[in-house]
């Protein structure tokens, strides 16, 4: 199967905007969008899986902030319904220390 970047591969690493903007909806509809975006985390230019290289940085410092939020409110329940450290570290697959570091710095929730 041929993806959309193999007919015109200037396209994906043009300069011009509209060029740009063509790349990202043309990987829309490929199934390598994801492999491609891993890619284009080491790269300077071009689109990749949908994205620039800028881009997909971004969503990634987004993904992880989102995912630790999710494990602070996650911890504080956890903490709130009386569950030990030791029993959050196990379930959340972290060291005691780490999850004990993390319960300092969040309010409220001395370890
Ligand atoms: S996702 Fe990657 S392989 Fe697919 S069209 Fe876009 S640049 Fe090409």
């Amino acid at each position: 199967m041929q993806h959309p970047c193999e007919s015109d591969p200037d396209m994906w690493f043009s300069e011009k905007a509209e060029d740009v903007t063509q790349a990202k909806e043309a990987c829309g509809f490929c199934p390598l969008r994801a492999e491609c975006a891993e890619l284009g985390d080491n790269e300077e230019f071009g689109v990749w899986g949908g994205m620039t290289p800028a881009e997909i940085r971004s969503a990634k410092r987004f993904r992880v902030i989102m995912l630790e939020e999710m494990n602070n409110t996650h911890i504080r329940r956890m903490r709130a319904e009386g569950a030990s450290v030791s029993a959050i570290a196990r379930e959340l697959g972290l060291p005691r220390k780490t999850l004990s570091d993390r319960l300092r710095r969040l309010t409220g929730l001395a370890a």
